[in-house]
């Protein structure tokens, strides 16, 4: 067998032949020095096969069979491969597990190689690399998540090094650049949430920088510092958009160019010859957006909740978009919430607008939900990944922007809007045309199967497709003849890629070829099979002639308008990009109005005071949950940290209350409803006046970080300290129970510190809540420091929570109440409430150290008489003893005035 041979038929019967190190084996070694840090799927037929470690690698990450292919060194060689036609899933999942993949293909037929000798190797090349941050496949990507490589420029300079970050979807061509700082670098980062992130290798190894690379984790990858280099990024970045200076794009600074540079350098090693059609990269101005550092993020649950999952994101509660694009901007939006109010108003008339025009807007979305992904469709046809179907979604594309230009005709529309409705209107209606008139309604998903031009488009091809249909019943017509002038009535007309068409027999038929003379000259024996005869005629082969040259004619026509095709939406992408991207902004807005009309939300007031008052404010995610789960309504709450009176900076309010009253959700709410605001969404409340937040700070429930070496308590000081030391007066700060992990009196001495210093020195607008009950004396020294609790009413000995937010302080924790009703042990809960007893007396004489001697432990607390059943407990007992099936209206009547007078215990 030559080594070239294609080693499989099928997944699971690989061939092994005994090799030694073949030339094949020399040229995949060489390509895999070339890509170490990829599996290398090297194309053989119709597999890639991987060998080596890969294999290994790859069998265990894909659970295929590990087989072996020849010996390397005396030693077996591993392989494994996947059928091509399948890559895409194995690709997917390979990724989703971290790995790059360098796709090589054969570059040459294996015919042309065996021309050049029986032992020569067929070329192969790396056409791609595929990485997470640079798949195109639909298969591959979630409609609704951008796709984002991100790449982090630094230089050099006095007093501080400069840094920059610029990042691309190639799968939309979607490219932004804005500069950063060491200290901002964390949370500009996470706020794009990319999916690779690519820094030059002495970047990747400063340790300053390890933390923040840590909790990047496995996504980012360190490059050749070349890649990054900011002297050549100009003449680098000319070549790439084909012009003579990229001056006319905007000015950058040396660490922007750097960043820039690294991200289209990445692109062009990964994609190899092709090109994506990205935007010009767009800067974004520093500071623009509202400041969230990661733990904030990952506290809020902006994305995803904390194990990773959508459902219970804040971005699945508000998401009512149609369009993929439509989620995508909503996500960008939310991960990026404005600082400038004038911006803000602009998204949020927008979003009025759609909710004052109903009927318009239901037009709108309905015409939405046939746009199909345009820019995504857009980059794979630029990349030569393209088919048939890529243009049909350009076509829907087109259609529904007609339908909603004319929809928007004559309409007085905000900023926003109306320059979207401009993007829209200047999408190239000639070319429009033109895909509606030659595609069919029917798309293949290759366009190697032909069949997408629409009859009637192209003559020749109309001609072609007539001739090879033709030529099919005619043979079908042979079929019928051949059969009556045999008698053998099983005698078929088949086909397949190696006879191409020829007549079958079964193998008792076969002596019709032998008969008479003239059936030896009419039929030519083709193949002999165990069952059956092959054989075939002049008439049969020539019609087979026809018939392959007027499809082989077809499908060339066709091929050859799909690459006109597409390079005519190449030539529009600029327009059909920013066309796309207002049809995502009509989808955003308008699902924003309908998140406001059906949720009951309400448009914030946003500027530059540092107000920050919110009325019957609910959370976003819980109120949900609550209606889905209980049916039970959220209890609204108000926040007002607006300065009082002369004040001229924001309050502080200090929330007591139990466990389970509700802190949790009513910080986290506040700091919701202020990204809500921000991204110009309505927001859960009756009334919300914000004074625009500049940073934003949550810490909101404490988990260790043991792969880092952090206990939770030193994650929790670590995210304390980071607040304290970068919180302004225009910020937003959200504090939950500060100081836990320690022993009580390190934990209030921390606590009480770290309120006092918030009041003094970062003067931020925040909620801070304790169990610490002893600070609420703070409110005497701290003029804007508030003291506010979470209402309960206590009966019978448990505790009811109300959800309720009132001035004032908690009387005490109730914890012991909430632990009962989780399942403790009641011997462990009596136990408690004895030793909270002894404490809190001791506390007040000073004799808590004698609580040791004086309390019985659980042998004498467990000796103790049973507890008496409990009235609610007989009263259960007289409710399941009734059946009301059984009982007369009368009896019913006595029963509930029984139960009445148990129930107010007179029994
Ligand atoms: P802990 O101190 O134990 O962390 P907590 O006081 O922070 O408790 P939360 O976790 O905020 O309490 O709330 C507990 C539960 O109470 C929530 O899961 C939610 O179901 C419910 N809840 C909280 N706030 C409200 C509200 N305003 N309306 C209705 N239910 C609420």
């Amino acid at each position: 067998m030559n080594d070239e041979t294609p080693t499989r038929t099928t997944a699971a019967t690989p061939l092994t032949v005994t090799v030694g190190a073949t030339p094949m084996i020399e040229q995949f070694i060489e390509i895999k020095a070339a890509n170490p840090d990829s599996l290398l799927f090297y194309r053989m037929g119709d597999f890639y096969e991987m060998f080596f470690g890969d294999a290994e690698t790859a069998s265990r990450a894909l659970g295929i069979t590990l087989t072996k292919r020849g010996k390397y060194d005396g030693r077996d060689i591993p392989m494994c491969g996947v059928p091509v036609h399948a890559a895409d899933d194995y690709l997917q999942k390979l990724i989703g597990l971290g790995h790059r993949v360098a796709v090589c293909e054969q570059m040459e037929d294996p015919a042309e190689a065996k021309k050049r000798g029986s032992k020569s190797v067929v070329k192969r090349d790396v056409i791609r690399l595929v990485t997470p941050g640079t798949i195109t496949e639909d298969r591959l990507l979630a409609p609704s998540e951008s796709n984002y490589l991100m790449a982090l420029g630094r230089v050099k300079d006095s007093p501080q090094d400069a840094y920059a970050l610029a990042w691309i979807d190639i799968s939309t061509g979607a490219f932004r650049v804005c500069e950063t700082d060491a200290e901002r670098l964390a949370s500009d980062i996470f706020r794009v949430a990319p999916k690779e992130l690519i820094v030059a290798d002495p970047v990747f190894h400063d340790p300053d920088l390890r933390p923040v690379f840590d909790m990047v984790g496995r996504a980012v990858s360190p490059q050749p510092p070349s890649l990054f280099d900011s002297a050549s990024a100009p003449g680098r970045i000319a070549r790439f958009y084909d012009v003579a200076t990229p001056d006319s794009f905007g000015t950058f600074s040396r660490a922007e160019l750097s960043a820039i540079s690294g991200a289209i350098a990445y692109v062009e090693k990964t994609q190899k010859a092709e090109r994506p059609p990205l935007e010009r990269p767009e800067r974004e101005q520093a500071g623009s957006s509202l400041f969230i550092d990661p733990a904030t993020r990952a506290n809020l649950e902006l994305l995803r909740t904390t194990s990773g999952n959508r459902d219970g994101s804040l971005f699945k509660a508000i998401d009512r978009t149609v369009t993929g694009a439509g989620a995508r901007l909503l996500a960008d939006r939310l991960m990026a919430p404005l600082t400038s109010p004038d911006a803000i108003v602009a998204r949020l008339d927008a979003v009025s607008f759609c909710g004052a025009e109903p009927k318009l807007c239901e037009g709108l979305r309905a015409a939405l939900k046939r746009v199909a992904d345009m820019p995504r469709a857009l980059s794979r046809l630029a990349l030569n990944r393209g088919g048939p179907r890529d243009l049909g979604a350009l076509t829907a594309g087109f259609a529904a922007a007609t339908e909603i230009a004319q929809l928007l005709d004559g309409a007085v529309l905000p900023a926003e809007l109306d320059d979207a409705r401009s993007a829209i209107r200047a999408l190239p209606k000639n070319f429009a045309d033109h895909l509606a008139r030659s595609l069919a309604d029917e798309l293949p998903l290759l366009k190697r199967d032909g069949g997408f031009l629409r009859p009637g488009y192209h003559g020749e091809l109309d001609e072609m497709r007539a001739l090879r249909d033709q030529s099919r019943k005619v043979i079908a017509g042979l079929e019928r003849g051949l059969i009556e002038e045999t008698g053998i009535r099983s005698l078929k007309i088949r086909h397949n890629n190696v006879l191409g068409y020829y007549i079958e027999v079964t193998a008792n038929h076969r002596d019709i070829m032998n008969g008479t003379d003239a059936a030896k000259a009419r039929f030519i024996h083709r193949q002999t099979m165990a069952n059956a005869m092959r054989f075939t005629t002049t008439e049969l082969a020539e019609l087979e002639t026809k018939i392959a040259n007027a499809a082989d004619r077809a499908l060339s026509i066709e091929l050859a308008a799909f690459e006109q095709l597409v390079a005519e939406a190449v030539s529009h992408a600029g327009a059909i990009r920013a066309g796309a991207a207002a049809l995502a902004v009509f989808d955003v807005s308008s699902s924003l109005a309908v998140l406001a009309s059906t949720e009951n939300y309400t448009r914030p007031i946003v500027d530059d005071s540092l107000a920050f008052c919110i009325e019957r404010g609910r959370h976003p995610v819980v109120e949900q949950a609550l209606r889905r789960a209980t049916e039970s309504a959220f209890v609204a709450n108000d926040a007002d940290l607006s300065p009082e009176g002369n004040a001229k900076y924001g309050a502080i309010w200090l929330l007591t209350g139990p466990n389970m009253g509700g802190k949790s959700t009513f910080l986290r709410q506040n700091a919701l409803i202020a990204i809500l605001a921000q991204m110009g969404s309505f927001v859960p409340a009756t009334k919300a006046h914000i004074g625009v937040v500049d940073r934003l700070f949550s810490r909101v429930g404490a988990s260790d970080d043991l792969a880092r070496g952090r206990s939770t308590f030193m994650v929790e000081m670590v995210e304390t300290a980071a607040i304290l030391n970068q919180a302004s007066e225009r910020s937003l700060v959200i504090l939950d129970e500060i100081g836990r992990g320690t022993s009580t009196f390190d934990g209030l001495s921390i606590a009480w510190a770290a309120v006092e210093y918030l009041h003094e020195k970062n003067r931020s607008r925040a909620i801070f809540a304790t169990h610490f009950h002893e600070m609420t004396a703070l409110s005497v020294k701290l003029s804007r420091l508030h003291n506010v609790t979470m209402r309960v009413k206590e009966w019978e000995g448990d505790v009811v929570f109300l959800h309720e937010v009132g001035m004032g302080a908690a009387d005490r924790s109730y914890g012991v109440q909430v632990a009962r009703l989780a399942g403790l042990p009641d011997a462990v809960v009596e136990r408690a409430r004895a030793v909270l007893d002894q404490l809190e007396q001791g506390e007040q004489s000073g004799k808590a150290d004698r609580l040791v001697d004086d309390l019985p432990l659980f042998s004498a607390v467990a000796r103790k008489e049973p507890p008496q059943p409990k009235k609610t407990d007989a009263l259960g007992a007289a409710l399941s003893a009734i059946n009301p099936d059984e009982m007369t209206p009368r009896e019913a009547l006595d029963a509930l005035y029984r139960l009445k007078t148990m129930g107010d215990g007179k029994i």
